[in-house]
């Protein structure tokens, strides 16, 4: 029987290789006027270019970092008030998406992107929000959170204003990204669907859209990550995609609770740190449910699909042991931290720290 659910997602997706060129038509169709467009560095070339092509896009800010700052917000809002800007864009991975986010939940806002910081509520979004994924992903274009950090306080809002009214999703932009980033993106999306699929929170259609995209991933990863071509980055931006819908309801869970302290302390980025625990917790959550998964996947066992993840890790150069990873290991720490997060409470089952400082000591 299927349990009773509730999903809703307020964004338009527009899908297809090449559909950024459809950009100028969709500003206007939703009657946006003045687009701040906010990127990181290694778009700044792309988003030049769409300032002189799109009519409608009246600035860019071209310096969000990758753990995304609370001061690129201030800037972009700075900017969208300065233009009187009525949208915008974000064209990057996680990092743009969650300043351009932000920012726009803050730009008719009186107080400060710093007091919303500290807890302010949000009033009404204060402009609409265009989302262009540039990896496969995040899945960040259709999900209504956003991580920003101040300093080395990093802080994850979620909010109904947070959600993109559009995301533009063209697997072109994905084809320069180099082979390592496509690995780490790729099982950042493959975790986020995976733990949509064990999250307590689960549902019959978050269930449909994780157990795709798994497929779909898992299908064509590898030959994203050795050839790069356009069927296996269509793929996978679609993949991604599906990961991002399933984990907008679901929520994440183990995995991306562990990866928060392994980013802050060893300096993973976020789809490295998501892999580190990923084929550790799919042999500690294994259950007759998961078993079913990983046969319906075309895996012998769940011992089988963690030893099919381990050998993606190995293949894209991942680092999977502490004694790769840089900063002083507190073991103690990582474990006490990874069991606080919030998003273990979604995890299937409820580890002990002392269960989670032995997975970690098995990954010295
Ligand atoms: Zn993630």
């Amino acid at each position: 029987m299927i349990d009773a659910f509730q999903y809703s997602l307020p964004t338009e997706i527009v899908f297809g290789f090449g559909k950024l060129d459809e950009l100028p038509a969709l500003l206007e169709s939703y009657g946006v006027q003045r687009c701040v467009l906010v990127c990181d560095r290694f778009f700044a070339k792309k988003g030049a270019e769409l300032l002189e092509s799109t009519a409608q896009i009246c600035a860019v800010f071209d310096d969000v970092e990758p753990n995304p700052q609370l001061s690129g917000v201030e800037e972009t809002v700075r900017l969208m008030k300065e233009q009187n800007a009525d949208a915008v864009l974000a064209l990057g991975g996680g990092s743009a998406m969650d300043t351009a986010k932000f920012a726009a939940a803050c730009a008719k806002s009186d107080r400060s992107p710093a007091e919303h910081f500290d807890g302010a509520p949000f009033g009404e979004k204060g402009a609409k929000i265009f989302a262009v994924p540039t990896t496969a992903g995040t899945g960040a274009e259709v999900t209504g959170v956003s991580v920003i950090s101040r300093g080395g306080e990093k802080k994850t809002t979620h909010h109904p204003s947070f959600y993109p009214d559009v995301a533009i999703v063209d697997p072109a932009l994905t084809l320069t990204v180099p082979p390592f980033v496509t690995m780490i993106t790729g099982l950042d999306a493959f975790t986020h669907a995976i733990e949509a699929f064990w999250s307590v929170r689960h549902s019959a259609v978050t269930d449909l859209f994780a157990t795709e995209a798994l497929r779909v991933i898992l299908a064509s990863l590898e030959d994203a990550f050795r050839t790069g071509s356009k069927e296996a980055r269509t793929a996978m931006a679609y993949g991604s995609l599906l990961a991002g819908l399933a984990f907008s309801a679901a929520k994440t869970a183990g995995c991306h609770a562990c990866s928060y302290p392994l980013s802050m302390y060893h300096h993973l980025p976020h789809g490295e740190a998501c892999a580190f625990t990923l084929d550790s917790f799919i042999r500690m959550n294994a259950d007759d449910r998961l078993e079913n998964l990983a046969k319906t996947l075309g895996f012998e066992s769940c011992g089988a699909l963690a030893n099919k993840i381990a050998r993606l890790k190995e293949l894209g150069g991942l680092r999977a042991r502490f004694s790769q990873c840089e900063g002083e290991l507190d073991l103690d720490r990582l474990a006490q931290e990874s069991e606080a997060h919030m998003l273990m409470r979604n995890n299937p089952k409820q580890f002990s720290k002392g269960e989670l400082r032995a997975m970690f000591e098995k990954l010295l």
